[in-house]
């Protein structure tokens, strides 16, 4: 199989090709199918790291992405560290070098200008900083397509970062596309995951 049967976008493509990435890991395999349907449907999904799984959920992110309108929020993905944001940012830069305009902020704390506030397409960030960055408006949520948490065994488990991850999704549009990536679903976990991604298709690697 190839990435060419996932009819993604040729900057997207291209980006794949300079990476050498010539087909898709088994994650990216079976859930990118998914997570590209149409109408979007929320992801569970369980994949150790070294599997492909960050690709799997930015190549979701990028063609999701309307670049006529590059410093308008229209995905944001959070993790627990802003060390992991960074390289989660990288990746979303490096797969998406040729699409045109991207723009791609990382929303840790130092980060975004008070006078500018958050002008991305795309925005990596830790919950924190996120709900700092709404609720002083620096932040545009109201077009955001599609919110993807990594390490969701981390986030939604954790007692300070649950009850962020959960602030952030209540300020977000109510349609909003939910991709949760962990390496593990404990039982307690999984329980809070189909909470906070409903009816969302689920798989395990
Ligand atoms: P991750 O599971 O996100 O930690 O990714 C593990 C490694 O696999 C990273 O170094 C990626 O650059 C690489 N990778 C991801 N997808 C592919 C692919 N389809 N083909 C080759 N390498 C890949």
């Amino acid at each position: 199989s190839s990435f060419d049967q996932l009819g993604l976008p040729k900057p997207i493509n291209d980006g794949l090709l300079a990476m050498n990435f010539k087909k898709p890991s088994k994650i990216q395999e079976r859930a990118l199918p998914l997570m590209l349907g149409n109408p979007p449907r929320n992801m569970i999904a369980q994949s150790q790291s070294g599997t492909g799984k960050t690709a799997a959920f930015v190549l979701t992110v990028l063609s999701r992405i309307d670049l006529s309108k590059p410093t308008q929020p229209q995905a944001l993905l959070l993790a627990p560290s802003r060390e992991l944001a960074r390289q989660i940012q990288t990746v979303v830069q490096t797969i998406g070098q040729f699409c045109e305009n991207l723009i791609v902020e990382a929303a840790i704390p130092g980060n975004i200008s008070r006078e500018t506030g958050v002008k991305a397409s795309v925005v990596v960030g830790t919950p924190g900083t996120v709900i700092d960055l709404i609720r002083r408006r620096q932040f545009d949520v109201s077009q955001l397509k599609v919110l993807v948490i990594d390490e969701a065994d981390n986030m939604l488990d954790q007692q300070g970062l649950g009850e962020q991850c959960v602030r952030v999704k209540g300020l977000l549009p109510k349609d909003i596309q939910i991709l949760l990536f962990s390496a593990t679903f404990p039982d307690k976990v999984m329980t809070y995951a189909e909470r906070y991604a409903p009816k969302a298709n689920q798989m395990k690697l």
